[in-house]
């Protein structure tokens, strides 16, 4: 077989987010598997949708992600693939659609939306169901055709299906699926503007650009029998087709921007603070997964294990638990330079002025917390305790009633910290077991009570740092404040 070649053909009409990301990086992997190119190509024949900045935002946050094109509009393959983006093939399009007229394959349709609608209705009342064009124009003579021509009559371009016939996919994911002819009605193939519609310039575009295998969501595989009509009428070749189940929220709807618990956008995942590797993990296991029950997977791991027999026949949940549970995975393995290069970008330096700390003080900090956040942002959940005059909760002040004998205790505590020469956390720690024998406290007994006096927080990460960090006149201070 030729090298493998697969696309992604996104629409400027949006941003980058899960559901494309998932084709994109599955075509991705099934061409870099099988040591193949992956393209990316602009479908943007619907000129009036699409969207100022889309094309800039899908490649650089493909790029960030790791789905790397081996050609794209930026970087164009050899000239016989023809052009990355639709409507610089606009020429080429109008020279098949007008073979296909001259082969009668196609043909000019004068039928205006009035006349269309008027036709809908009629057939309607008469208890026809009418979802297909009537073939009205399709038995014009040429002579007809160039009088209403003449007449300055508009026209667009239908392609003829072929009667009695039908079409099996057959699809990687699905296995056969077939449609019949009489389901579907002649469809335009070149709009009165002279523009390709989707269905015909896709098919050319897969033909010029050699495309071997065509990923892509569910929600195309009603098109898939109008293309398969259109290589047959160029008598060209099918390229193999994988139409990939839907991917839904946690409420079984198919995952969207509206979907609530679950971020859309890739942009959004990026602001947050998630990692390209973890994402790239997380949607490879979007309706696939690989042999074996290992989860986290690098790219180049993926890539290996490939198996375009392992698609998912069902649908599959996004779940924005997991979709933590992975980065947090990942974060704990990035190491302790990088991680305090990443998280210092997610600091809210609005609320927390990070400018006149000292660096060890602010890595010691941040260290802390290396193995227990899932995201970047998530930083900015534990820093009140460094940065603001927090006040004592109610909880932290009923707990404080229920522990036992904590006033001796403190008194010990505070005056040992006021009087230790050296401020680092093994005498601080030294400070802790001394003042719990003398005090008689242990456990929780012990730790509860310095903590919620010298943080004025019954939460955080491990004491005698949290104690480092504050420094002396903080945590004496602290003391004073909630001995009121
Ligand atoms: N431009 C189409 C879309 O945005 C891609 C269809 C295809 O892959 O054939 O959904």
């Amino acid at each position: 077989m030729n090298k493998y070649r697969l696309r992604y053909a996104p629409s400027p009409t949006g941003f980058l987010h899960i559901g494309n990301t998932r084709t994109a990086l599955m075509s991705y992997m099934f061409a870099k598997h099988y040591n193949g190119d992956f393209i990316v190509r602009i479908e943007d024949t619907d000129m009036a949708r699409n969207v100022e900045g889309a094309i800039e935002s899908q490649f650089d946050n493909l790029n960030w992600i790791g789905i790397i094109p081996d050609e794209s509009i930026y970087n164009p393959g050899n000239e016989k693939y023809g052009k990355y983006m639709q409507s610089q093939k606009f020429d080429v399009y109008a020279k098949y659609a007008n073979k296909l007229v001259n082969e009668k394959k196609a043909y000019k349709c004068f039928c205006t939306s009035e006349d269309l609608e008027k036709d809908y209705e009629e057939q309607t009342a008469k208890g026809i169901v009418a979802t297909k064009y009537n073939g009205k124009c399709s038995n014009l003579s040429d002579q007809e055709v160039d009088q209403l021509i003449s007449e300055g009559k508009e026209f667009l371009i239908r392609f003829r299906v072929p009667e009695n016939e039908s079409w099996t996919i057959n699809d990687i994911v699905r296995g056969e699926v077939v449609f019949d002819a009489k389901d579907l009605g002649d469809f335009v193939i070149l709009k009165t503007n002279g523009i390709a519609t989707y269905n015909f310039a896709v098919v050319i575009d897969d033909y010029d650009m050699e495309i071997t295998h065509v990923v892509r969501g569910e929600e195309h595989i009603s098109n898939t029998p109008r293309q398969m009509m259109i290589f047959d009428a160029l008598g060209w070749e099918y390229p193999i087709f994988c139409h990939l189940t839907l991917i839904v929220d946690d409420t079984g709807k198919k995952l969207s921007k509206r979907s609530g618990n679950s971020l859309f956008f890739i942009e959004q995942y990026r602001k947050q603070g998630y990692l390209p590797e973890a994402m790239f993990n997380y949607i490879a296991l979007l309706g696939w997964s690989p042999k074996g029950e290992k989860e986290i997977l690098s790219k180049e791991e993926l890539i290996d294990m490939f198996d375009e027999n392992r698609f998912s026949k069902s649908p599959s949940t996004f779940d924005m638990v997991k979709m933590k549970w992975i980065n947090s995975q990942y974060m704990k393995k990035m190491s302790d330079e990088d991680y305090l290069v990443f998280i210092k970008q997610f600091i809210d330096q609005t609320k927390y002025d990070i400018s006149n700390k000292e660096t060890n003080w602010l890595n010691t900090m941040l260290m802390l917390f290396k193995k227990e956040i899932e995201f970047g942002n998530q930083i900015n959940d534990h820093l009140d305790l460094f940065f603001n005059d927090i006040t004592l909760t109610e909880e932290s002040q009923q707990q404080l009633k229920e522990l036992e004998g904590h006033i001796d205790l403190i008194n010990i505590f505070e005056s040992k910290i006021n009087g230790l020469s050296d401020w680092n956390v093994d005498q601080i720690k030294e400070v802790i077991k001394t003042s719990g024998i003398e005090a008689d406290v242990k456990g929780k007994n012990l730790f509860m009570p310095i903590r919620i006096y010298a943080s004025k927080s019954e939460h955080g990460p491990s004491l005698a740092d949290v104690i480092w960090l504050l420094g002396k006149n903080q945590v004496l201070k602290n003391i004073q404040t909630v001995k009121g």
